[in-house]
């Protein structure tokens, strides 16, 4: 027998209208590039998220077609992402830092019918116009004082578009897994692929952001998005934000540490969001004036941080220095993002700090509504002891089922699980912890070395700012680790302190075979290190007297 309740499609309207009916005063701070703050609420961003459904109505931008955006964190940036979704059509988000022609390359992809865009990536505009034959339009996200000079057809000024439209009176409503944003993976080889989120998807990760054991959001929080709207739904805070009611605080392009911090301080953020290296830059700014900064009116409880590992040592200075939980999470692009998050149990109650560390270094449990499975090269189940290490396989509802336009064919197998390619292990509490890409680990002898491990504990040292490792070939072992280290500026730590420093925290065969000391580490457009350009850079370094 069926249950007798209600089924009402989960549109991501449906999250703008709470919002601004619920929480139509809450704040949604963004600073453009030259530092001037922009003070909206829910209630106005939602309004004119239903200007921008007219407007895609005006520019002929049919129901089902994707849209790009070429911008930062902005207000504008957000009533995209709800107006586009809202009234039918793909909001895609394109990453800047991309090369131009892997953008130009999705865009066409995408057959996107416009491009929405921040007035800094005019010469990338004009660049890319000509190469982009399903774009109809190019709409400049600004004043119409502002407009500059683009020499493209169809250019159009935001927010003149937005006025001369009318605010739709009702959302459409339609199917729940009709498609709604379009993100394409980074992808270090080949091209890249789309993966497509779906309304349902999206409302149902939302849910799971919101869920106290994972990103915690409430109404009472202030969230600094330092993830750029262009990477991964932004972890789901515009959705997961509206869901709550938090205010959010949007930084524009600039996130340098001085800005981040005047952000966190002068709008009382509670919690923040972005990759390691940001938060990497930003505590080396903070270490030499700790002391003596003036930290009154900063009210950040908790940062979280995902795409590739946090070191423990930040997860301590954020301790000791500002009294903030760092929240590590991890997911992928295909799986919306969130898969895990490392909240403490309630075991972590009343352990020791270091205890709660030791958890908060691995990469968290799995969130309810996604399912986690460890296996061995021939697809085996492997025991969850902390101990055995293989490939996490994935399934859920905001997991990927196929990528966009079937790029790269079936992708799951008979069971539904999505392959990550992460190596890893899982503890008895069900705690991940990621050793490796599988492409990325150094098989030594046999055995496997976790390169994440050694760069985690090289950048405890006080002079490191960045470590790789990368296997290097050798004779016997097949391979063995080389560490290349990017020291903090003004320091100049030697190899023998490096591997001495090492020598007494990791076991001896994990040693690296040589340190090679490097002005900087090469990343990807979503801040995880090149590895494939190391390799192809030092695979075949010998070591010194090897
Ligand atoms: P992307 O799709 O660009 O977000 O990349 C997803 C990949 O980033 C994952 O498959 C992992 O290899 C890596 N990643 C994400 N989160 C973490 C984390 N917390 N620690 C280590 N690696 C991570």
């Amino acid at each position: 027998m069926l249950g007798l309740m209600q089924t009402r499609p989960l549109l991501i309207s449906t999250l703008v209208d709470y919002a601004a009916s619920q929480h139509g005063g809450r704040e949604i701070v963004s600073r453009d590039p030259e530092g001037v703050i922009h003070r909206s609420t829910y209630a106005a961003v939602a309004e004119r998220a239903r200007r921008v459904g007219q407007a895609l109505d005006m520019l002929d931008v049919r129901f089902g077609q994707p849209v790009a955006t070429l911008a930062w964190n902005s207000f504008r940036h957000l009533e995209l992402y709800y107006g586009v979704t809202g009234s039918g059509r793909i909001l895609h988000t394109v990453n800047p830092r991309l090369f131009p022609e892997q953008i130009q390359y999705i865009i066409n992809h995408a057959e996107d019918g416009c491009v929405f865009f921040d007035p800094v990536f005019v010469p990338l505009v004009e660049q890319l116009a000509p190469l982009l034959p399903h774009v109809r339009g190019w709409v400049a996200l600004c004043e119409a004082d502002s407009l500059p000079a683009v020499k493209v057809d169809g250019l159009l000024c935001y927010e003149d578009l937005i006025a001369a439209a009318e605010p739709a009176a009702e959302w459409p409503v339609f199917d729940e897994n009709t498609a709604s944003t379009l993100c394409y993976t980074s992808g270090t080889t080949g091209n890249p692929k789309g993966v497509l989120y779906s309304h349902r998807s999206t409302v149902l990760h939302a849910f799971a952001a919101c869920a106290a054991d994972s990103l915690a959001f409430s109404a009472r929080d202030t969230i600094l998005t330092v993830v750029p709207l262009f990477h991964a739904n932004a972890w789901s805070i515009p959705f997961a934000a509206a869901m709550c009611g938090a205010k959010l605080v949007l930084p524009g392009p600039r996130l340098d540490p001085e800005s981040i911090f005047l952000l966190l301080q002068q709008e009382g953020c509670t919690a923040a969001g972005g990759i390691p290296t940001v938060w990497l830059n930003f505590l080396a700014w903070l270490e030499p004036q700790r002391d003596t900064i003036d930290l009154s009116g900063l009210k950040l409880q908790r940062v979280f941080a995902g795409g590739t590992a946090p070191p423990r040592a930040m997860i301590e200075k954020f301790r000791d220095w500002l009294g903030v939980f760092l929240l590590h999470a991890w997911g992928m692009t295909e799986t919306s993002p969130l898969v895990t998050a490392g909240s403490p149990l309630a075991k972590h109650a009343d352990a020791a700090p270091e205890t709660v560390v030791d958890m908060q270094v691995n990469q968290g449990r799995q969130v309810y509504g996604v399912e986690l499975k460890l296996v061995d090269a021939d697809g085996g189940k492997l025991p969850h002891d902390g101990r055995s290490v293989g490939e996490l396989k994935v399934r859920g509802n905001w997991v990927i089922s196929g990528y966009f336009k079937n790029e790269g064919g079936q992708v799951l197998d008979a069971q539904g699980w999505f392959s990550t390619g992460d190596a890893a292990t899982i503890d008895p509490d069900g705690y991940v912890q990621l050793t490796d890409r599988l492409k990325d680990i150094i098989k030594s002898g046999g055995e496997w070395i976790s390169s994440i491990e050694i760069e985690n504990l090289t950048v405890s040292h006080p002079d490191v700012f960045e470590a790789a490792v990368i296997a290097i070939p050798h004779p016997v072992w097949q391979e063995r680790p080389l560490l290349l280290v990017h020291a903090k500026e003004g320091r100049e730590p030697t190899r023998a302190g490096i591997l001495d420093f090492l020598s007494t925290r990791i076991a001896r065969w994990w040693m690296p075979d040589d340190v090679l000391f490097v002005e900087s580490l090469p990343h990807t457009a979503t801040g995880k290190l090149l590895k494939t350009e190391l390799r192809a850079r030092y695979g075949n370094h010998v070591p010194a007297g090897g």
